[in-house]
């Protein structure tokens, strides 16, 4: 800030030079000259001697005197109400006078000079060269101008307010395009002063003086809000400063900055005149595995042959340090949010600086919350009509989408749970904020310590993620930069839009207050099931505690393999429980196309501890071009009843004449294919991230085989935004074509290869899906459903909800709620 000085400098005179008549005519005159303290500014004043009356005032700046010779003195004339800019020149009787004045001058520039502006002092220089730059492109404001909702709300906001700009003097803050200007010179503003310091002010001059009959009353003002100066003070403010999270980019500062400076001191008005942040928790398991699954890449110990894995960490700590931008279905939140208002009109700038929410946020229902989503409400107070701007999920998409901020670690809730603690956002001169966030949730059971999790994100670091409105489907990814990304083209009729945003409270309020308390966790509309019942026994008891028993049984099927003669291996692997007493029942697993039988090992062997006995064939790769496979499944069906009627073999009379069939991949495409095939003779189906078959036809077989089922199955997703699930509508397509009553399990953590043991070397077999992580996590769950499911749809336990909430209980036993949620269609 600049030494406030206090010099009065008697006895000047003026000389006989001006650029104008009046100037000229005060030529001779002697004045004096006064340098005050006003604020954080200096304010020059030049008084008439004899006629006693006040020439020239304006705020000092670096250049506003500078010195011509040895006592000439020039002084800048700001331009007056209607009159241009112009100069005086100041002689100084005395060299000592001279000396005076030179000294105050110098030591005011020398202070201005080591301060900068109040913008200058707070902003990295890097930072703003850069922002500027970016504002001074038309396609940036043309992003922000067809954000119709955003300009729309703006435009009716002035307009119906007219009454608070007729015959008024107005300042816009970031005038950008000078489209708000305009509007406000529609509004009947007698003076608009367009102040913007990128090079957009030199294309709003062109818009201005293009559309002379409003832009006539509009004057472009070239340079920073902080650094001009104005000949009048405001009554009005207009602007539009706000970034994603209402507070990114740091405008809000300027728009204060200009309130405190120019705006009148009593009975200005600001539009918008008040803003509101809110955050909810939201549980998502899609997308926390999505960042999970782009950190994987660096998982490789040989990209090129080059070790990578040493990465990984710091690069899930990246992804997770960034904040998540994009149109969010309401249906993930979890709670109501808590909120935070700003009143521009009478807060201090410096609370800008540092933000604490505190947060006790009451969750809605069983999940896992994956952290916390914001978006901001802004109100315009006219006096004719109040109107919101609101940028809330659920409601007409703008250009600033909503943001997320994700915790690496989730914390599994249940509903009635309260998720408390805070969130943080901590300034930084890049014109953007660092987010803390420090959430606490009840333990997961008894004895348990209580749950934590901290995050750390950059507000100037988003990932714009699927930029659609929210009710659409998402289609592409774009990169965007400073203001929020780009807008979604075909946002809904600004109409509406304008409907929903008249309301007499923020639509973010209205929005809350429809949540209903049931809010699913999977983006397919199915519904989590009722709260796990704690009295309930665990899993049911299927003991087999020998190890399982493996036989590989030469086998040649008849009829076309298809699938290239060698390749095709038609040896059965079968897996047979010991130690406990048949018959058992029969599961056929049809793997994935290129992984060996024998890759599912942990699972075939699980399932034999549990008394199940599964009987699997080597699949070829590349797929065979047609559905020939399920033909194998015919015959497969008959060799096992023949060889458990053989007398000598090793099942002879040990298998039970049910049998169910799973499948992994597009194994599990086959699988419910064969299903569908097979209505009447398969008695249970598991889909493990199952992927239709044949992939690349968009007949979507899943959805006619599941229906000609027509029994529920149980859908298990290890990887949801993986490689698979792109093809054919992905899980959704078997989930939305499977019975009511079906489960539809979700395992995080994980990547389509999880299923396996041992796994295959990461990146040998599906390139885009994390092959390797957490296989561990994925097995025993992925087990416990199998056998749950199996023994509710053979009639051996209880009914479905009560298997799953055997397995939630199971899973809160082992602190594995977290990694696991379970949803009944
Ligand atoms: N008012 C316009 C543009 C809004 S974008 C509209 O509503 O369409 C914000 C604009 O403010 C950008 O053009 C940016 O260059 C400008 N801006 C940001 N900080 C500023 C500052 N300190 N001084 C002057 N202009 C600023």
């Amino acid at each position: 800030m600049p030494q406030p000085l206090d010099v009065e400098i008697q006895r000047l005179q003026l000389a006989e030079l001006g650029s104008s008549a009046e100037e000229l005519a005060w030529g001779g005159q002697e004045v004096s000259l006064t340098l005050k303290a006003d604020g954080d500014r200096t304010a020059l004043s030049l008084r008439s001697v004899s006629a006693g009356t006040e020439l020239l005032s304006c705020s000092l700046q670096p250049d506003t005197i500078w010195q011509a010779n040895e006592r000439l003195f020039l002084v800048k004339r700001p331009r007056e109400n209607g009159s241009q800019a112009g100069s005086i020149a100041l002689k100084c009787p005395t060299t000592e006078l001279a000396c005076q004045l030179v000294a105050a001058m110098q030591s005011h520039i020398k202070a201005v000079e080591a301060a900068g502006d109040a913008f200058a002092k707070k902003t990295d220089k890097g930072s703003s060269d850069l922002y500027f730059y970016y504002y001074g492109m038309l396609q940036h404001q043309q992003n922000m101008l067809q954000d119709y909702i955003r300009t729309g709300t703006y435009w009716s906001a002035i307009i119906e307010n007219a009454p608070d700009f007729q015959g008024k003097v107005v300042m816009d803050v970031g005038a950008g395009s000078g489209i708000l200007s305009l509007f406000a010179a529609q509004a009947g503003a007698k003076k608009v002063y367009a102040v913007e310091a990128s090079a957009m002010a030199d294309f709003a001059k062109i818009l201005a003086s293009a559309n002379a009959e409003v832009g006539s009353r509009v004057e472009v003002v070239k340079g920073r809000v902080e650094e001009i100066t104005l000949p009048e003070p405001v009554d009005v403010l207009v602007s539009e400063p706000m970034g994603t999270l209402l507070v990114n980019e740091r405008m809000l500062e300027t728009y204060l900055f200009a309130r405190d400076r120019f705006l009148v001191k009593s009975g200005g008005k600001m539009f918008p005149r008040l803003g509101r942040v809110y955050a909810c928790a939201f549980s998502d398991e899609n997308l926390h595995a999505e960042l999970i699954n782009k950190a994987a890449f660096w998982l490789q110990p040989s990209f090129y042959g080059v070790d990578i894995t040493n990465l990984y960490q710091p690069a899930l700590s990246g992804y997770f340090g960034q904040v998540v931008v994009d149109a969010i279905d309401p249906s993930v939140l979890v709670s109501p949010c808590a909120s935070r208002q700003f009143d521009f009109l009478e807060m201090q700038e410096a609370e800008l600086h540092h933000i604490v929410m505190p947060l006790d946020l009451e969750i809605v229902c069983d999940c896992r919350v994956h952290g916390l989503a914001c978006w901001f409400d802004i109100l315009f107070d006219g006096s004719v009509q109040p109107r919101w701007l609101t940028t809330a999920p659920g409601q007409p998409t703008t250009h600033w989408f909503q943001l997320r901020c994700v915790l690496e670690q989730p914390l599994a809730v249940r509903a009635g749970d309260h998720v408390t603690g805070r969130m943080e956002l901590q300034s930084h001169n890049r014109q953007s904020y660092d987010i803390l966030l420090t959430l606490k949730a009840p333990p997961v059971g008894p004895g348990e310590p209580e749950q934590q999790a901290k995050g750390k994100m950059d507000l100037k670091e988003p990932y714009y993620r699927q930029l659609n409105s929210w009710w659409q489907q998402p289609a592409s990814q774009e990169d965007g930069m400073m203001t929020g990304g780009h807008a979604a083209q075909d946002v809904a009729a600004s109409s509406q839009g304008q409907q929903d945003a008249a309301a007499a409270s923020p639509a973010s309020d209205l929005f809350i207050a429809n949540m209903t308390g049931d809010h699913g966790l999977a983006t397919d509309g199915v519904e989590i099931h009722s709260k796990p019942d704690p009295q309930r026994t665990l899993l049911a008891t299927r003991n087999c505690p020998q190890p399982a028993q493996t036989l590989l049984l030469p086998h040649t099927f008849s009829g076309d393999t298809g699938c290239g003669g060698s390749q095709c291996s038609g040896d059965i692997t079968v897996t047979l429980p010991s130690g406990c007493p048949g018959p058992w029942p029969v599961l056929v697993f049809i793997p994935g196309f290129g992984v060996p039988a024998s890759f599912y090992a942990g699972i075939v062997d699980g399932l034999a501890q549990s008394g199940f006995a599964t009987f699997q064939y080597d699949r070829s790769d590349p797929p065979p071009a047609n559905h020939v496979e399920v033909n194998f499944f015919d015959e497969l069906l008959t060799w096992i009843r023949t060889w458990n009627a053989t007398a000598g073999s090793a099942g002879t009379g040990q298998l039970q004449d049910s049998i169910s069939v799973a499948g992994h991949s597009m194994g599990g495409g086959l699988a419910a294919e064969a299903a569908g095939r097979q209505p009447n003779i398969i008695k249970a189906l598991i889909l493990l991230d199952p992927v239709d078959y044949p992939y690349d036809d968009l007949s979507v077989n899943t959805i006619s085989y599941l229906t000609a089922f027509g029994k529920p199955c149980a859908l298990i997703n290890a990887a949801l935004p993986c490689v698979y699930s792109s093809i054919n509508g992905g899980p959704a397509s078997f989930s939305s074509a499977a019975a009511p009553g079906s489960w539809h399990a979700i395992i995080a953590n994980s990547g389509h290869m999880a299923f396996l043991d041992p796994s295959p070397a990461p990146g040998e077999l599906f390139v885009n899906c994390p092959s390797n992580v957490d296989e561990s996590l994925v097995v025993p769950p992925t087990l416990h459903i199998m056998v749950a499911w199996l023994a509710q749809q053979l009639g051996e336990a209880g009914t479905a909800a009560q298997a799953a909430d055997d397995i939630t209980i199971w899973a809160a036993s082992q602190g594995a709620l977290g990694a696991l949620s379970l949803i009944i269609k």
